[in-house]
């Protein structure tokens, strides 16, 4: 069993539960502690009790453990891709791709703690000195979900520890592997006990007990928006800080103009790839009369191409979803699309492979309009829908008539339509021939409207909500 990680000692429980392949169910990943309300207080508590020292180290001793763990999981990445795609069910390719990009996460922000700076100002006042500086929240609690079960963590750890903050931790309850990983290894390259702690367990049990908590700071979460409204509905409560990444039903808009090779593997990639499991995920794909049959048809064919199979396999190109109810989740939507008029152009359908998994067709639902259900909850799996418009300026109403603003994305050779749809694309992330999925590590990342809340995670933004900014005036 791989225990908690309080106070600086790995501590078991009582109770564990098994983490299963999602490519094969007959395959344990390993079994993992599980926190009740009494270990989430006591990792707060210690989380509380190494605050003083930890936000008072130099940014020297942060940098050096901060690259000491991403160089670590850098020359690691194959082991631990191989854990991710066991747990999560990502192809192998993308879950070696994410824990790279983890380690970099890591040593971007090693960097970081080298570079706080702060504003030293005159004062409109004569003879006084103004100075704006930075310095750390405190106890920052960490809710994570589960498709990206290396690379959420590492964005929201690794600003935390960079900035002197300490850390009570509570990973999504399917993925619990990659997350114990990066506590090792960040325990065993130096991190003083205390300056972070990890709970496994319930949402409703650990994440709620981190929630109630008075001693915690500050809350960032990703998850999805029913979570996400309880979580900011507590922290409101307690007056503490909040960030919230949540849900997507982001469009990919495909002009008359494209060139259609990029449109398609834009929506291959966008909608499918990571099994749709994505909060960037290309759901509503708004193509133009004048394109749409021939994207259609060429879409099509190449869906019917894509290898759907256990994770591992060299030549999978999707894997399962997460788990069985997921699976529920996506089989309900699709089949509530044919009942709302939906036509199910390409796949729709459960598969059977040597190993017991959830696998499910990679699905493409055409002839639906922007009212349907379809088109206004996110999915989270496989399955992408078309929405045929008349030009580019129907395309952009129906691209932002919905509740969510994550990423939005065209593929046009038209400079003057690419330039007026980054200027007013409702979202976070604009995409320009680019899938709405895959983001770079050193820049902010996040969205508008109902899919996130607060400041910018990643990049040199991380520091809006790693920070408390502070304003002192000196009169000499
Ligand atoms: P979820 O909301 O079910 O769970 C997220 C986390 O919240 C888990 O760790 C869970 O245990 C915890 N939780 C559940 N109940 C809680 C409670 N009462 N108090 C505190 N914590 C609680 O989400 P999920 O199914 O794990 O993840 C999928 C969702 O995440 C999708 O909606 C997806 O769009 C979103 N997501 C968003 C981004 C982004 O950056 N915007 C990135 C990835 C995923």
């Amino acid at each position: 069993m791989k225990p908690l990680l309080i106070g600086g000692e790995w501590v078991d429980t009582p109770q564990a539960v098994s983490n299963i392949n999602p490519s094969d169910v007959s395959d344990i990943v390993d079994r993992y502690a599980q926190a009740g309300i009494s270990e989430t207080q006591s990792a707060v508590d210690a989380a509380a009790h190494a605050f003083p020292q930890w936000s008072r180290t130099t940014p020297q001793a942060r940098h050096d453990i901060l690259k000491a763990t991403g160089d670590e999981i850098l020359a690691r990445k194959e082991e631990i891709g191989t854990l991710l795609s066991r747990e999560e069910g990502k192809i192998l390719r993308e879950g070696i791709a994410e824990t790279a990009r983890a380690a970099h996460i890591f040593l971007f922000f090693a960097g970081e703690a080298l570079r706080v700076t702060g504003d030293s100002l005159a004062s409109v006042r004569p003879g006084i000195g103004v100075e704006v500086t930075r310095e750390p929240v405190g106890v920052v609690s960490i809710i994570t979900p589960w498709n990206f079960p290396i690379a959420i963590p590492a964005w929201k750890i690794a600003p935390a520890l960079c900035f002197g903050n300490t850390v009570v931790f509570k990973p999504a309850e399917l993925v619990p592997g990659c997350s114990w990983i990066i506590a090792d290894i960040l325990k065993r390259n130096g991190l003083p006990a205390g300056v972070l702690n990890l709970v496994m367990g319930r949402g409703s049990v650990v994440g709620q007990a981190m929630l109630d908590d008075e001693r915690v700071d500050a809350v960032t979460f990703t998850g999805s928006i029913e979570t996400g409204n309880r979580v900011a509905e507590a922290c409101v409560r307690h007056m503490r800080k909040v960030q919230l990444e949540m849900g997507g039903k982001n469009p990919l808009v495909v002009l008359d103009d494209a060139d259609l090779d990029v449109a398609v593997e834009c929506a291959v990639d966008g909608s499918f790839y990571s099994t749709g499991q994505r909060c960037t995920a290309s759901s509503r794909l708004i193509v133009t009369e004048g394109i749409h049959n021939r994207f259609i048809e060429a879409l099509a064919e190449r869906m019917r191409g894509l290898v759907v199979d256990h994770a591992l396999k060299t030549e999978t190109e999707i894997g399962p979803v997460v788990d069985a109810a997921q699976l529920e989740q996506d089989r309900n939507y699709i089949d509530g699309a044919r009942n709302d008029g939906g036509n199910i152009r390409c796949g729709g359908g459960v598969l059977t492979r040597q190993t017991d998994g959830f696998f499910l067709e990679p699905t493409l639902i055409t002839e639906t309009h922007p009212h349907m259900r379809i088109n206004r909850e996110e999915v989270f799996g496989p399955v992408a829908s078309v929405i045929r418009v008349r030009g580019y300026d129907e395309a952009l109403a129906v691209a932002n008539d919905t509740p969510f603003g994550l990423s939005a994305g065209i593929c046009t050779t038209s400079l003057k339509h690419a330039s007026h749809f980054k200027q007013n694309a409702e979202a976070g992330l604009v995409m320009v021939n680019l899938p709405t999925a895959g983001v770079d590590y050193h820049v902010p990342m996040g969205g508008r409207k109902r899919s996130s809340f607060g400041p910018r995670e990643q990049g040199s933004y991380a520091r809006e909500f790693f920070t408390e900014v502070k304003t002192a005036y000196t009169r000499p």
